[in-house]
């Protein structure tokens, strides 16, 4: 039999958003309300974490890392777990660009409101600059080859407490040091009487009671690195007087679908897009070692606007990287044998939001993802590989490997010739490995119920009970690294779900 729980707030969701949402709420506990974070992953162990890349990956992300589009062009990386995908971020800490806050046109949602909100999350959660004798030599290489090229590599700030670089960020940190949502909002939570329920899926929601109901599954399955969850298996119908939806911009969306709010709200999981993103790689004729020390601290970003591209350092450990280098073979097998030898650089592009790129769900509930990629942004994927190559090479690289160049390999006595080497007819999509972990829209916010799906605030139109409070909320595009912005609108979404309250968020 259902069990049958009240509440006043339920936040679904534990990541950037929801997270967030249950610290800035968890003062309403002490003015007399129940709070409850539902979160579908496990608490995961740090101590348990051995850092082996497969093994890592299938326990902490959905679909082992790789959830693929409709038309498997795109895999899209995300972790369930208590935390979200701040378990597994690499923990950039960016400021969001006035041009795109300001172009989102929202009234109620200043410019400068977002800023203030990012800072304080970024102070919360130990965002600095790596101090310089720290940067390892992939990072140094990244700054050399901009610099050669008089190009400006930024460095941004990293979100870490006692960071021991082993460079394990996107497999979890072993070291609890990277400080994410169950490191820092969490725990603050909780402190102050917010209860956490892990292992509880959401399946459905709808009006009723004294605002909405939800039907939830509490599972028992054991986790391999998670510690069991706090409720008895089984099925709850719980009651609350306000919802705050934080599942994620693909979550999100199909549970609003899976409910059957579409009908009256045709936005719902569409104006979707992310970062595509490739991993391009440079042969250098000494180590690098790019997994030791902190993975990532420059970007490069000078392009973003007229080209609609951006560059980062990064690091990826050898089942990513060997997954994607494009093409099989001698070429592959030299580049995988220069493991310890490469220099990476990941080039994310923006594109625009549409209507037609869309989360939608299957017979069974689940999501769908239509995402194409459009001519438009594989030319911007195009530009920023010549642009990565022409910095690995002005790093001193012999060879770099571009996804979208026949062959694949182009030796260093070619660099003048990139325009013709690297080409968007050459970029195939399913045959080149695109991958994208900032996932924003599908419940974008705006005026009216007819082209967006909250208002300013992130209550759902037409339901003053139900919120959203994650990335799902943006209507376009970041163009940078989105977890602060999340954050910042987590909290100022709490604060309408507070003043529904009647009460005041933290
Ligand atoms: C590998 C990787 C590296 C990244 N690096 C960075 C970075 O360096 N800087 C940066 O700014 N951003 C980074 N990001 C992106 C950033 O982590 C995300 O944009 C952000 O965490 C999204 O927040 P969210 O609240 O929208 O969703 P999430 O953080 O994904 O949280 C959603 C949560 O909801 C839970 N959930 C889903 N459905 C249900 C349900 N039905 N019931 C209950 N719970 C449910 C999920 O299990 C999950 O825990 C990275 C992402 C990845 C994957
Ligand atoms: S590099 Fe630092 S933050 Fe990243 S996993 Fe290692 S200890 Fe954690």
């Amino acid at each position: 039999m259902d069990r049958t729980i009240h509440a006043d707030v339920v936040i679904i969701g534990s990541g950037a958003g929801g997270g967030t949402v249950a610290a800035s709420l968890a003062p309403l506990v002490a003015q007399g309300k129940r709070v409850l974070l539902l979160e579908k992953g496990a608490r995961i162990d740090p101590k348990q974490l051995t850092g082996a890349e497969v093994d890592s990956a299938a326990l902490h992300y959905a679909q082992g890392g790789a959830h693929p589009t409709e038309d498997r062009t795109v895999t899209l990386a995300y972790a369930e777990g208590l935390g979200g995908s701040t378990l597994v971020y690499t923990g950039t800490s960016m400021t969001p660009p006035e041009r795109v806050i300001a172009g989102w046109n929202l009234p109620g949602l200043a410019y400068s409101d977002v800023v203030e909100r990012t800072a304080k999350f970024a102070v919360q959660n130990g965002a600095a600059f790596i101090p310089d004798e720290l940067i390892n030599e992939n990072n140094r290489l990244f700054q050399k080859g901009c610099a050669a090229l008089g190009r400006e590599a930024r460095q941004f700030p990293i979100n870490v407490r006692g960071c021991r670089g082993s460079s394990l960020c996107n497999l979890g940190c072993p070291n609890n040091a990277k400080q994410g949502t169950a490191q820092v909002q969490i725990p603050a939570a909780q402190a102050l009487g917010v209860e956490v329920v892990t292992h509880a899926e959401v399946r459905s929601l709808r009006v009723g009671g004294r605002g909405g109901i939800l039907d939830v599954v509490v599972d028992d399955t054991p986790h391999p690195h998670g510690i069991l969850g706090e409720w008895p298996a089984g099925r709850y119908v719980i009651h609350a007087h306000s919802v705050v939806l934080a599942a994620g911009a693909i979550h999100t969306p199909a549970l609003l679908m899976r409910s059957g709010l579409a009908a009256d709200l045709p936005a719902i999981g569409r104006f979707w897009t992310c970062h595509p993103a490739h991993i391009l790689a440079g042969e250098h004729d000494h180590a690098i070692s790019g997994y030791v020390g902190h993975p990532k601290s420059f970007v490069w970003e000078e392009r973003v606007v007229a080209e609609r591209y951006f560059l980062e350092s990064c690091m990826y450990f050898p089942f990513v990287t060997a997954k994607n280098l494009t093409g099989f073979g001698p070429d592959h097998e030299r580049l995988m044998a220069a493991y310890d030898r490469l220099q990476m650089i990941l080039v994310l592009a923006c594109d625009d939001a549409l209507p037609e790129q869309r989360v939608d769900i299957d017979e069974a509930g689940n999501p769908v993802i239509r995402y194409k990629l459009m001519p438009r942004t594989i030319e911007a994927m195009v530009r920023g590989t010549r642009a990565a190559a022409e910095i690995f090479f002005a790093a001193g690289a012999t060879a770099v490997h571009a996804p979208s160049a026949r062959p694949t390999l182009i030796e260093r006595s070619e660099n003048a010739d990139l325009n013709t080497r690297i080409a968007s007819k050459l970029f195939l999509p399913g045959t080149i490995s695109v991958s994208a972990a900032h996932f924003m829209g599908g419940c974008r916010m705006g005026i009216t119920a007819r082209d967006s799906v909250t208002t300013a605030r992130g209550q759902v139109h037409g339901h003053d009970w139900l919120f959203v409070a994650d990335g799902s909320l943006f209507p376009t595009a970041l163009e940078i690294n989105p977890y602060l912005t999340i954050m910042a609108l987590a909290d100022h979404v709490a604060e309408a779900v507070a003043d529904r309250e009647g009460h005041t968020a933290a």
